[in-house]
């Protein structure tokens, strides 16, 4: 170590250092420069700094060598400030201490009563015999101060310290200054940033909170909104600066005062400290963003600086946050208003395709495009509900949106297994993720790529007509709004299908009711026709009566002679069969009344049987099969008789080569009560389906001796007993008549 400093040479080496300081840009920079450059001379230099209540202690020029026990005597140590105030009061020049060994020695025996023995030797070997001490100021404030020691330091050299301190002084306010322009110059330019943040559905949250962490000096920054139904403030993702795990500690934010900013310490902390001593904060800042009075959220600041928040510096984050705050709010408004005029568009649209729409295809197909372009989603489709089954209806997708969805999807059960099922069966839309969807439908995003899953179910009446299915394929989720919108879009829909379908009923009963006004024109043409068959009938049968008495005489007078017998016969036969078409003629003309009452219907049938066989006597076999244990129908049985007759002649006159009728009886249910079925069969010539579209038609005959009148009268009959009558032809030829009639 060089000889000690005097004089001129102590004031040469003072100044010589003092314009080492100049080039310094921070406190750091002039306080090393200063402890460097003394120590070069010999002399011993160490900077208090006040904080608060107390001054830090901080080495300048301690030589490694020299510790205590290793340790450097007064580092991270604070003390009173009562050592700076009395130098202070004793004015701004340097102040010598000469007995530094006894005032060190007081000192250690309060702070760190181990190392006194320990004081002497450090005093000695750090050039601390000595000291000049003297006080800095900043803005006016007392700073701290600084102490410059050599063994032999004289109240000669006082002096040249105290100008050595001026220079330092002058280098700490200009580092000082120029810091707080630097900060001020950051604090505008956050604010400038904050305030012109374009407001687009989503703002960057994180881009506004490193504009308030630069502009406060901070290494982090998170905003807090109030959650209402938690009662605390949650954190807005994402934050600055700050790792996962940080921000998973401090997701939820309870401050320690309702409204007021505050600074804790990392040692302050009640919980996560060792998650926040691993990422290597240090203070924290917490200010409240006020909205009436009241904080409605905050903002949390986090450095890993050794010094804490200033309130200045916490003014400065308060002025941000309110700035954020707004935008936040703005963009949220922002967000909930595109959202409504979206959702307004999409109904609107719906609405209008729906008046318009007369069938549940081409609305779909619009609604499913106007979901893909205004939900939006990459994928939609209408699932149509069968049975307990779900099948792909009309879709639409998003062109170039990945894999195209295979149109013949195989069937899905209406159960919990898909997304779906679950909203038919709850009847409510439901949403999920290809990591909380359940099982069937994960397989299906797994297999198309789909990230994202929505369902709404369409309920027409109390039916379940299908679903409403959406997809996202991208990593954006469906919000809650998203889901409403859906929802109201199945809704709607549910309504124009039901429409439709009512629009569609009322279209057939228009239809059915033209039919039964044709039936009726037909019936009352039927009654006028039958009126003057009767009045014809009538008349004709007097003038039958002569004509069969007189055949009678004069065939007992030709008896001789075969020609005019021959004659007389053809006469007769044709007077028969003219007879038989007025009966017939009868027969269809009188009104057809059922007089209703309980009967055994096997033997009615068996008469009738009977009847035909006589009527026709041709080469037939008729079976009769009678179901076992009948019931007695309650239906007219002389009209049965009559109806069964009618269609066992026309089985046995279609059979002119031989064959088999066969003639089934039995009970079927019907509206609650059993109803008499009888099924009259033949093997003979068939009908062919141009015949058959007339042949209930009155007169319609294909017969050379017909009168068309037969199944005319059972059709009546039936009608009568409103039953139903239907003709099937068989495969091999031969028909089968079936007739039904209810009991009552
Ligand atoms: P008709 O027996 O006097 O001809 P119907 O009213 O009884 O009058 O029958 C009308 C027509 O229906 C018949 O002429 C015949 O063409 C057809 N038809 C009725 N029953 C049968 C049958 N079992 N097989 C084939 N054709 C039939
Ligand atoms: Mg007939």
């Amino acid at each position: 170590m060089s000889s000690p400093l005097h004089g001129d040479a102590l004031l040469k080496a003072l100044a010589e250092v003092g314009l080492a300081l100049q080039p310094a840009q921070t406190v750091d920079g002039v306080v090393n420069a200063a402890g460097d450059g003394l120590r070069r001379f010999g002399l011993s230099f160490a900077v208090l700094e006040r904080d608060g209540e107390l001054t830090r202690i901080r080495h300048a020029n301690i030589p490694p060598e020299v510790r205590l026990r290793g340790a450097s005597p007064f580092e991270g140590m604070s003390v009173p400030m009562s050592q700076l105030e009395r130098v202070a009061q004793a004015g701004r020049g340097a102040l010598l201490i000469g007995d530094v060994r006894q005032e060190t020695e007081k000192f250690y025996e309060r702070y760190q009563p181990g190392l006194v023995g320990e004081v002497p030797k450090f005093i000695d070997q750090a050039s601390f015999q000595r000291v000049a001490m003297q006080t800095l100021f900043v803005d006016g404030e007392l700073w701290g101060g600084f102490t410059l020691g050599s063994p032999d330091l004289a109240e000669a050299d006082v002096p040249a310290v105290t100008l050595f301190g001026v220079q330092l002084n002058a280098a700490l306010q200009r580092v000082i200054t120029l810091q707080q322009l630097e900060q001020r110059r950051r604090e505008l330019e956050a604010v400038n940033a904050i305030a012109t943040t374009r407001l687009e559905g989503s703002i960057d949250a994180r881009k506004l909170l490193e504009q308030v962490a630069i502009a406060t000096g901070s290494d982090a920054a998170a905003f807090y909104t109030y959650d209402a139904t938690a009662n605390e403030y949650v954190m807005v993702e994402p934050a600055f600066g700050t790792s996962t795990d940080v921000q998973a500690t401090f997701r939820r934010f309870t401050p320690p005062d309702d409204s007021e900013a505050g600074v804790l310490h990392l040692t302050d902390l009640s919980y996560g400290r060792e998650v926040i001593e691993a990422a290597g904060f240090t203070w924290f800042g917490y200010v409240p963003l006020k909205a009436e009075g009241r904080a409605s959220a905050w903002l949390g600041l986090a450095r890993k600086r050794l010094t804490g928040y200033t309130k200045a510096e916490l003014a400065t984050a308060a002025l941000l946050g309110v700035q954020v705050n707004a935008a936040v709010e703005r963009a949220r408004l922002y967000a909930q208003l595109s959202q409504r005029v979206r959702q307004l568009t999409l109904l609107f649209e719906l609405a209008r395709s729906g008046v318009s729409a007369r069938e549940a295809g081409p609305l779909f197909d619009r609604l499913l495009s106007l979901l893909v372009d205004n939900l939006p989603c990459d994928a939609a489709a209408l699932m149509h509900a069968h049975g307990t089954e779900l099948l792909l209806g009309s879709f639409r997708q998003r062109a170039g949106s990945g894999q195209p969805l295979n149109p013949s999807l195989p069937k899905t059960p209406f159960d919990d297994s898909t997304v779906t099922g679950q909203a038919l069966r709850y009847q409510k839309a439901m949403k999920c993720t290809i990591d909380d969807a359940p099982e069937r439908s994960r397989r299906q995003m797994l297999a198309y790529g789909t990230r994202h899953m929505m369902a709404a179910p369409i309920v027409v009446g109390e039916r379940h007509y299908g679903a409403l299915l959406v997809t996202r394929l991208t990593d954006l989720a469906f919000t809650n709004a998203d889901l409403e919108l859906l929802e109201s879009c199945s809704a709607q829909a549910s309504v124009l299908v039901e429409h439709m379908q009512l629009f569609d009923d009322l279209r057939q009963s228009y239809s059915s009711l033209e039919k039964a006004q044709a039936e009726v024109v037909r019936h009352e043409r039927l009654a006028a026709l039958g009126e003057l068959a009767a009045v014809m009938a009538h008349e004709v049968r007097n003038p039958l009566g002569v004509i069969f008495n007189s055949l009678t005489s004069l065939k007992r007078r030709a008896a001789a002679d075969p020609e005019s017998a021959l004659l007389l016969g053809i006469v007769g036969e044709e007077a028969d069969r003219l007879n038989r078409i007025v009966g017939d003629l009868l027969d269809f003309a009188r009104p057809y009344e059922a007089e209703r009452s309980p009967i055994e219907i096997e033997p009615i049938v068996a008469s009738a049987v009977e009847a035909a066989f006589a009527a026709t006597n041709a080469q037939v076999k008729v079976v009769t099969q009678v179901a076992r244990e009948l019931p007695r129908f309650v239906v007219d049985g002389h009209l049965v008789r009559q109806a069964v007759l009618n269609l066992v002649v026309n089985a046995i006159q279609a059979m002119p080569k031989g064959g088999t009728v066969t003639v089934k009886v039995s009970a079927q249910q019907k509206n609650g009560s059993a109803a008499a079925r009888i099924e009259v069969e033949d093997e003979g010539v068939g009908i062919s389906p141009q015949t058959e579209k007339h042949i209930f038609q009155p007169f319609f005959t294909t017969k050379a001796t017909g009168t068309g009148l037969g199944l005319a009268v059972v059709k009546r009959i039936v009608d009568a007993h409103h039953g139903e009558i239907s003709v099937r032809r068989a495969r091999g030829g031969g028909t089968t008549f079936t007739v039904t009639l209810p009991s009552g």
